[in-house]
């Protein structure tokens, strides 16, 4: 009779952080998924902000670019959010 206990594996969760950043600006317009990924810093961040407000409060559909300003986060996160140079430059380029 044996009477074998079940060795319980402690399986460690890890938080799944992807070696990638996600682009905060991104525009598949203006580049691929595949685009090298560029570190954002504060001042970027702030100057991307800026750019949403700018655009919410522009009158033409095209120029405010909701679905791009509604996926920028309030708060920077330098550990996921990033950018790349095309889809920042397109972005905070305003009319
Ligand atoms: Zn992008």
């Amino acid at each position: 009779m044996s009477d074998e206990r079940p060795i319980q594996l402690k399986v460690q969760k890890k938080l799944v952080i992807s070696s990638g950043k996600v682009c905060i600006v991104h525009d598949s317009s203006v580049c691929g998924e595949s685009a090298k990924l560029g570190n954002l810093s504060d001042h970027s961040f702030a100057q991307i902000r800026n750019a949403v407000a700018i655009r919410q409060s522009q009158p033409s559909e095209g120029a405010r670019k909701t679905d791009i300003c509604g996926a920028v986060p309030d708060q920077f996160n330098p550990d996921v959010h990033g950018v790349h140079w095309e889809c920042y430059q397109k972005f905070h380029k305003y009319c």
